[in-house]
């Protein structure tokens, strides 16, 4: 799958870039490749819903709404 015409804003917690990936065919979300920071999973059902998923996952992503990694994780 190609997410490039998905615009990412940088990570708000290091200000690095933020990648989206997919886990195990069900999910996907963005990820800051620096500092390890997340938003949550979005679930989709098939090859369709992917985009859509990964669209909602980067919606999150650009309005901050991401899970800073914490100490143990
Ligand atoms: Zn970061």
């Amino acid at each position: 799958m190609d997410f490039d015409s998905i615009y990412l804003e940088d990570c708000p917690c290091c200000g690095g870039v933020g990648s989206i990936e997919e886990e195990g065919g069900w999910c996907v979300y963005v990820q800051c490749l620096d500092c390890g920071a997340h938003t949550g999973a979005v679930s989709f059902e098939g090859q369709e819903e992917l985009l859509i998923a990964a669209e909602r996952a980067a919606m999150n992503w650009n309005a901050r709404k991401v899970i800073a990694p914490g100490p143990g994780e």
